[in-house]
């Protein structure tokens, strides 16, 4: 418990349950004073979103889809309504067709890499460019992404390209939303058992891969993500934008597995 969100108001996208990340940056945020708002998408996910958003003292739960952009009108015409400024936004919404989270990226088709960039990527900008306005005191924006972005990862595929573009968008509207107040960092979390990180092929050997071979030995809590969230969302963090912050023990610097491991 703590105060560093004290005052603060903020809108959380994408919990789906309790493994989320989403979950547990807000559960952080809480912790520290923060006052949320959520949204889920579709009506199952609203019934589980529920009771926790309310454990937290929530009782603004908000339905979008980012593919339906009256949704996503709907959710700052509420906010607007209800609370009339934001202080921040995390963004931890993914989807890409299973179908092709494994296999060659080569064999993308192009209405899943539409579909997928428009879902993983462009939702944050059109969800920037409505937040931004009711930042009027200044604010904070994070996105979700993964080290697929920069490092070919077997079957993450389409889902990488999109992070790259994710990371790159966070450079430009940091640029933009800069000179009114407004922070843009992204969170390259590591591998987290998740139902979106379950559609990815192999994804527990990955997780087992990065718990064998990061410096730290092991994988990362969504608590862990939601510590480094809690920095990049409030005022610890006034000097940092257009960053691209990891948080998944050190993996992001190794070249090749220790020979301990290889041994093994
Ligand atoms: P999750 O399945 O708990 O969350 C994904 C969320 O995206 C869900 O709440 C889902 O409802 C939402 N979503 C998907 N399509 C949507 C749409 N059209 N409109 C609105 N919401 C939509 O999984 P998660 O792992 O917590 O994913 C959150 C973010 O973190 C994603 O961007 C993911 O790529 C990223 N990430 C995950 C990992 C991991 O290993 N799990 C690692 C790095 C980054």
């Amino acid at each position: 418990q703590g105060n560093l969100m004290q005052g603060k108001r903020g809108l959380i996208m994408g919990v789906a349950n309790d493994h989320s990340i989403a979950w547990g940056i807000a559960r952080t945020l809480a912790a520290q004073g923060a006052e949320l708002a959520f949204t889920y998408q579709g009506e199952a996910l609203g019934r589980r979103v529920k009771p926790l958003a309310q454990s937290l003292g929530s009782d603004t739960l908000l339905a979008c889809d980012v593919e339906d952009l009256a949704s996503v009108d709907a959710v700052f015409a509420a906010l607007k309504e209800k609370w009339g400024t934001l202080d921040f936004l995390v963004h931890a919404i993914g989807f890409s067709d299973k179908n092709e989270l494994k296999g060659r990226y080569a064999d993308t088709t192009r209405a899943n890499f539409t579909r997928t960039m428009v879902i993983s990527c462009f939702s944050f900008t059109e969800l920037a460019r409505r937040a931004a306005p009711l930042m009027t005191e200044g604010g904070a924006l994070v996105t979700l992404t993964y080290g697929g972005s920069t490092r070919v990862m077997p079957n993450y595929n389409v889902m990488g390209v999109a992070k790259a573009a994710l990371e790159a968008s966070v450079r430009y509207l940091a640029a933009d939303y800069g000179p009114q107040g407004v922070r843009v960092n992204a969170i390259s979390a590591g591998p987290i058992r998740t139902l979106a990180g379950a559609g990815i092929a192999d994804a527990r050997l990955m997780f087992n891969y990065q718990k064998r071979n990061a410096p730290l030995r092991r994988t990362v809590s969504i608590d862990e993500v939601g510590g480094a969230a809690l920095y990049l969302l409030s005022d610890m963090s006034s000097g940092v934008t257009g960053e691209v912050h990891f948080v998944d023990s050190g993996y992001n610097i190794i070249s090749m597995p220790h020979p301990d491991a290889l041994k093994t």
